[in-house]
């Protein structure tokens, strides 16, 4: 038996091809196009204004998989983690965080990640595949749900900041980001979207001729090479001069500043000196600075710094007119801040 073609891996134009040869008008593909995405359609059967024999036909050619929920956790501070179940039983994990002013969907660009860094626990887990665009875009409307319920609201930002590497599994990411933002979608603004990279000097290249508005956060962490290369095994092949050139080019393209995580870990990269190498760094490029609080990830010998050395830290950054805001943990109760996510039933 032949192998059933994924119906969202198409396009829209691919979509009235494949309706063309079933001798099926376009809009009828149209109309599935909107059920597929707009209204996030889990079967063909849901699709009620088309006749059975045609729902059917679909399922004769086709197949639908939409990510389904698999382990919802609730925080006491009101985020949410949920598991998801993917068609080939993988499971990947994204969190709805919601604030006073925003709700906020943190998703998974793969299952696992091959970077390693040290301190993350997704790094702990390998690789296994990259998610497709579709997998991507129901872990937003799955995480949609959350925000509704929580407080009315629907989401209004979306990091990809979940297990993976987003630049590592570009096409796919892009596609993804596209489809959230066109009105055949989800319909939201690129610059409510932030992707985060490790720093992927080839791939923030690539998005700067994208022409596309969404943010760009890079994963700093430490402000030195020597440093850096301790942490982040990618920083030897793509290592801080690599990236910054990347940076500005990015910028140059896109007119857009770039958002430095510094996750500041106890004696390692919170002493004034660090904190200069960092104003070294922002001042190669616009960039805005938030220091995020360290989730504790076991077996790893990395802590969070103290209070009082980040207050100095950040006080440090401020006088010296450093935009730079701090990021606090959230859902901690449920490991559910970015960067901790590895679904321990995968691991
Ligand atoms: N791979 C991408 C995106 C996913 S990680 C990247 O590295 O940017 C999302 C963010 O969480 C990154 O800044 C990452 O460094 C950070 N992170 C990883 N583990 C963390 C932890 N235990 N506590 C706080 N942040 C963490
Ligand atoms: Fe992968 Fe990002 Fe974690 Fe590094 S910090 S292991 S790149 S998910």
């Amino acid at each position: 038996m032949p192998v059933k073609n994924d119906i969202r891996t198409l396009s829209i134009d691919e979509l009235v091809q494949a309706f063309e040869k079933l001798q099926e008008p376009k809009f009828r593909a149209k109309q599935v196009y909107e059920w597929l995405w707009a209204k996030s359609a889990r079967s063909f059967d849901e699709m009620t204004n088309l006749s059975k024999p045609l729902r059917t036909k679909l399922a004769e050619e086709f197949v639908l998989q939409p990510v389904k929920e698999h382990i919802v956790q609730k925080s006491k501070d009101g985020t949410v983690k949920l598991g998801m179940e993917l068609a080939d039983n993988r499971l990947v994990e994204g969190v709805m965080i919601p604030d006073d002013d925003r709700n906020t969907a943190c998703v998974s660009s793969q299952v696992g990640c091959s970077l390693s860094c040290s301190f993350c626990a997704t790094g702990f887990l390998k690789r296994e595949r990259n998610l497709e665009a579709g997998e991507i875009y129901d872990q937003v409307v799955l995480l949609n749900k959350y925000a509704l319920e929580h407080n009315g609201r629907p989401l209004t930002n979306i990091v990809y900041m979940g297990m993976g590497e987003p630049l590592l599994n570009y096409s796919n990411v892009m596609q993804s980001i596209r489809l959230i933002t066109s009105p055949e979608g989800l319909n939201m603004a690129q610059k409510r979207i932030t992707v985060s990279t490790s720093g992927i000097a080839k791939g923030i290249k690539r998005l700067a001729d994208e022409e596309m508005k969404f943010n760009l956060a890079l994963s700093l962490h430490a402000a030195t090479d020597e440093k850096r290369d301790r942490i982040m095994d990618i920083n030897l092949s793509n290592n801080l001069e690599t990236v910054f050139e990347a940076l500005n080019y990015f910028h140059e393209k896109t007119g857009n500043k770039v958002t430095f995580e510094y996750i500041l870990f106890d004696g390692f990269n919170d002493s004034i000196e660090d904190a200069r190498h960092l104003i070294e760094l922002y001042n190669k490029v616009p960039a805005f600075i938030n220091v995020i609080e360290y989730n504790t990830v076991e077996g790893v010998p990395y802590k969070k710094a103290k209070a009082d050395k980040r207050d100095t830290f950040v006080n440090f950054l401020r006088n010296r007119g450093v935009n730079v805001a701090v990021r606090r943990s959230r859902g901690k109760d449920i490991d559910a801040a970015c960067g901790q996510l590895a679904n321990k039933e995968n691991s």
